[in-house]
């Protein structure tokens, strides 16, 4: 038996990276998932990985699209209980060099998208008994971080945007938080290591280390951390707790 049979849970990212870690998560614990994200391929080799997971192909900047993979997914594998808006990308420059475009970019994928996930989640979740809704912010979207512009102000969107439909359905049975990981070992952080070696000449060792020590400890957050908080955000425990954007490691960024 586990703690998630009977949910239904939608990841949206759910092909790489923490997205693929979550939704293993939560089927390990007996949930039904359905991962969602643009590239068919990813999302089925995840999916090979554990029993109960099915796969829909959506942008989740794409509103029709959005709509249609919530219905999808319901019609597959029945009423949805769980929703993690987890898909996101990052893109850094210094500020005076941000195009527009990039900054664009970053706004519809980290808060547009968010935005499309947390309100398909409210419609299908309206009147359930039990719900969560779990955003997969970041610590940029709690304080300002350099070189990034687009995605620090998408994550505070993202954070506001939890506190706000927190406020608008407190007293009903849904929930819904923030998570907000330092930096973390997946694919996303090996493309900002990647950047940096290009931009400075610096070894991988070197850079991985500079994103690292901006973490607490000095060290990169594990996958596994924020899959651990995001199945305690689904446990009877947390019934009360709403409108909350949860640092990882927790409480340890000032
Ligand atoms: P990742 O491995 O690059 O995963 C991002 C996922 O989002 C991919 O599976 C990607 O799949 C999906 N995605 C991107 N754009 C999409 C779109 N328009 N529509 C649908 N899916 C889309 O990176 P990650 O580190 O796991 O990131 C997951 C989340 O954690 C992001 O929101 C990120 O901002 C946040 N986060 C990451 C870190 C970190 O250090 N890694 C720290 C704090 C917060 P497709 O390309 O197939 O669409």
């Amino acid at each position: 038996m586990g703690t998630l049979d009977g949910q239904h849970a939608l990841v949206t990212g759910g092909g790489s990276g923490l997205g693929a870690e979550i939704a293993l998560a939560l089927a390990r614990e007996g949930a039904r998932v359905t991962i969602v994200g643009r590239r068919q391929e990813a999302l089925e080799e995840v999916a090979a990985k554990a029993g109960g997971i099915a796969v829909v192909v959506a942008d989740v900047t794409d509103e029709a699209a959005i709509v249609s993979a919530f219905a999808e997914a319901t019609g597959a594998s029945g009423p949805i209980s769980i929703v993690i808006a987890n898909a996101g990308a990052a893109e850094s420059a210094p500020f005076a060099r941000t195009s527009l475009d990039s900054f664009e970019r970053m706004i519809a994928v980290n808060l547009t998208g968010v935005f499309l996930t947390l309100r398909e989640g409210t419609r299908v979740m309206a009147g359930a008994d039990w719900g969560r809704l779990i955003v997969i912010a970041s610590i940029a979207g709690l304080h300002g971080h350099a070189y990034a512009a687009g995605y620090s102000a998408a994550k505070h969107g993202a954070v506001g945007l939890t506190r706000t439909l927190a406020a608008e359905i407190a007293g009903t049975c849904i929930t819904v938080n923030a998570v907000c990981p330092g930096y973390t070992a997946t694919p996303m952080l090996e493309e900002s290591v990647a950047r940096i070696v290009k931009k400075t000449g610096r070894s991988e060792a070197e850079a991985r280390k500079i994103l690292a020590d901006i973490n607490p400890g000095g060290r990169l957050v594990e996958p596994r951390e924020v899959a651990d908080a995001v199945l305690k955000l689904c446990s009877k425990e947390s019934d009360g707790v709403t409108g909350q954007a949860i640092q990882i490691p927790e409480g340890m960024f000032a």
